[in-house]
């Protein structure tokens, strides 16, 4: 039986960062990992080409996580967005900030990433094993960590650190093994729930919009009276219902509201946000005028991409060959109501499999976030997305999952 110094579960970002932070230290680290390459995740991160960090700076950049982001502060004030940078370019990865701040390798490939992780792991002569599944861990009475590999034997380390990641891609590694190892260890686990998520919706004609993007259109989730969130942005249809950039930002509130309350959510959808209804409904009169002869039908194609046009037609009940002269006032109210008002009914989230991250996780309370050291279970450190913090999409994610790396990395690798 081999002994380390320290033991590191989980080859994601969060797990490299830390296997080469404590080996930069001179420490003797075993990095275990299910799969038979690193980094699955990491590589189909931004669509494959790997949003990695944000410029934003420290209080901003924080607003983007969820309640628990403040528990981030010590790990960015040690490794953040230029740091990480730094790190990346100093082995020749070139990047380039696109809209929004969001930081990529600027030949747009992960892999390049991930082939700059490498090189420092092969730096500091990682001891990697792959394949490799843990299946359990133990602490002897010494404070020793037993870890238990599926077919390979049991190494022992003075040292542990948990980067499982979270629940969602799970055929990328992360299923959620690390939760089950924490729980065992007597840590509390955050609810899991899905973050950054499509929706379903009750209306079955959305399998008709399939694929329709939507760009600058104003969404609101509410229920009843009370608005959940709101904002303008591109969003999509799928066969199932609803998703794009805008839908998955707001999804956590959605999602929350949906737990706590499970009252039904609607969504509304303005087309025209930048008219206001009187400006629309003048837009409408005078279209509607001065075309006259046109039908129904044809008069929406100056105003709807063409896919949506016999939905719209459908569900404002209108006869589609009615001519614009013929259009009544109740007509016309409709037809503006939908336009700004388009309203969809929310079923559910799709399930965390699908969720770009997975909020809930190993309670931030219960870990140290100057060194990312349990506060239960001494030797035991935790970073990355089994942690109970997450982010809006926009290279956040990463950027925690790389510091609290780093710092759970340096803590192992100097603590006594
Ligand atoms: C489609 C998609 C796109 C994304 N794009 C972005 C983006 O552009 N920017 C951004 O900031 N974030 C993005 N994210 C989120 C980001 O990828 C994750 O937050 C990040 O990968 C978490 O890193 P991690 O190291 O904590 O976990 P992971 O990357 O999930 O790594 C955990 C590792 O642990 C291994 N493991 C698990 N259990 C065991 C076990 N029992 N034994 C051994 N090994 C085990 C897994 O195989 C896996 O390799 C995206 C996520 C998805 C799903």
């Amino acid at each position: 039986m081999k002994r380390h110094d320290i033991i590191i579960i989980g080859a994601g970002p969060a797990g490299m960062m830390a296997a080469i932070r404590a080996g930069q230290l001179k420490k003797q680290v075993l990095l275990i990992e299910k799969n038979n390459r690193l980094g699955q995740k990491l590589l189909i991160s931004g669509k494959g080409r790997c949003n990695i960090t944000n410029i934003q700076e420290l209080d901003g950049f924080i607003s983007n996580f969820s309640h628990t982001g403040e528990f981030l502060r010590s790990a960015f004030a040690k490794f953040f967005n230029n740091e990480l940078m730094k790190f990346l370019e100093t082995k020749g990865l070139r990047l380039k900030t696109e809209r929004g701040g969001r930081v990529f390798p600027k030949d747009d490939r992960s892999d390049s990433v991930l082939k700059v992780l490498k090189s420092y792991l092969d730096e500091n002569r990682t001891m990697i094993v792959y394949n490799s599944p843990v299946t359990d861990i133990k602490v002897g009475k010494n404070g020793e960590f037993s870890v238990e590999l599926k077919d390979k034997g049991v190494f022992k380390a003075a040292k542990l650190i948990l980067a499982t990641g979270g629940l969602s891609y799970p055929l990328t590694g992360s299923t959620g093994d690390g939760f089950a190892f924490a729980r065992g260890l007597g840590h509390r686990i955050v609810d899991l729930r899905p973050g950054l998520v499509p929706f379903e919706t009750k209306e079955h004609w959305v399998r008709d919009l399939q694929g329709l993007s939507l760009k600058n259109v104003r969404i609101e989730f509410s229920s009843g009276k009370k608005s959940i969130v709101s904002a303008i942005g591109e969003m999509l249809f799928t066969h199932f219902g609803v998703s794009g950039p805008l839908i998955l930002e707001l999804s956590s509130k959605v999602v929350d509201w949906l737990n706590e309350t499970k009252n039904p959510v609607k969504l509304s959808i303005d087309m025209k946000p930048g008219l206001s209804q009187e400006q629309l409904d003048r837009r409408l009169i005078r279209d509607f005028e001065s075309q006259g002869s046109k039908i129904y039908k044809n008069l929406l194609a100056e105003l709807l991409p063409a896919k949506l046009i016999d939905v719209f037609v459908k569900v404002s009940g209108i006869p589609p060959n009615k001519k614009a002269n013929q259009l009544t006032q109740e007509d016309r109210r409709r037809i503006l109501r939908l336009l700004k008002d388009f309203s969809l009914t929310i079923t559910r989230p799709r399930p965390i499999e699908e969720a770009i991250v997975t909020r809930g996780g190993v309670s931030t309370k219960e870990i140290d976030p100057r060194t990312m050291q349990s506060r239960l279970v001494k030797g035991l450190y935790f970073c990355g997305e089994i942690i109970d913090v997450d982010a809006v999409s926009g290279g956040y994610n990463l950027q925690a999952a790389f510091s609290t790396g780093f710092l759970a990395g340096e803590s192992a690798g100097k603590d006594g």
